[in-house]
């Protein structure tokens, strides 16, 4: 019996337990019902998705000023016991993460929608990877969180329709100014294809925004509408913006 065999006999023979709280769950899922509820992050701020104290409206008060900007639709703020976790399901594989995950996410999709807050999506795009990372890494972060997201709430998922033209260090790897700057060419969207509107970009984490901007606009080159960003997480908020008593860990050093 070799390594592998040996670590998932011996995963297999384990209770499966939540991320946060240790307790035996459901196998196949990350995280329990009592703490997906006990850290509820409330309402986020639809462009910067900041915590907002309430809503609607669904913009802080900086970002009603903002005449150019696309709703970013996420689950968590990145420095946020839940919110952090987002890192592992690619850097750690921890996949039964996606599932509950993506359930807030969908919750919130469909509570934004019923208030009118959010145009209709349509279809989901994952963020593409280069297809030399892609035996690397094993599996697309991207593409699995968007068909879950897919599934849950009954959209189709186009990963064909946009794709990376090289292999470039990863968004969280970069530093400062580095982060925002992603060359024009970098995402090319497929050629002769229909003109789709409603598009919704998928990502596990939005780090700075720079990636899914650089997508879009290789999209919008081709003639789509992309008109909404959701991830899982967001970083955009920094540390002393979140709420008290989170942690506050860089994306860079997810574990
Ligand atoms: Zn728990
Ligand atoms: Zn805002």
């Amino acid at each position: 019996m070799n390594m592998h065999s040996v670590a998932r006999w011996l995963a297999g023979s384990l209770p499966n337990r939540c991320h946060l709280c240790q307790q035996p769950i459901p196998r196949g899922r990350g995280l329990c019902a009592y703490c997906l509820a006990d850290n509820d992050p409330g309402p986020l701020c639809l462009c910067c998705t900041r915590p907002l104290q309430h809503a609607p409206p669904w913009r802080c008060g900086r970002c009603q000023r903002r005449r150019r900007w696309w709703p970013k639709v996420v689950s968590y703020p990145y420095h946020h016991p839940v919110g952090y976790l987002s890192g592992a399901i690619k850097i750690q594989h921890q996949l039964s993460l996606v599932q509950p995950m993506c359930e807030v996410l969908a919750h919130r999709v469909r509570m934004l929608c019923q208030q009118q807050a959010l145009p209709p999506p349509l279809a989901l795009v994952p963020i593409p990877m280069h297809p030399l990372r892609l035996p690397v890494r094993g599996f697309n972060h991207a593409v699995i969180i968007a068909d879950e997201l897919g599934r849950q709430l009954d959209l189709p998922v186009w990963d064909q329709l946009v794709f990376k033209t090289q292999s470039s260090v990863p968004q969280h790897e970069r530093q400062g100014r580095d982060r925002h700057r992603i060359p024009r060419e970098l995402y090319q969207a497929a050629p002769n294809q229909p003109p789709q509107s409603g598009l919704v970009l998928v990502d596990d984490v939005i780090t700075t925004g720079a990636t899914m901007t650089a997508v879009a606009r290789a999209l919008r080159r081709e003639g789509h509408r992309v008109e909404q960003y959701w991830a899982l997480a967001s970083a955009l908020a920094r540390p002393e913006m979140a709420r008290p008593n989170q942690p506050a860990v860089d994306p860079g050093s997810t574990p």
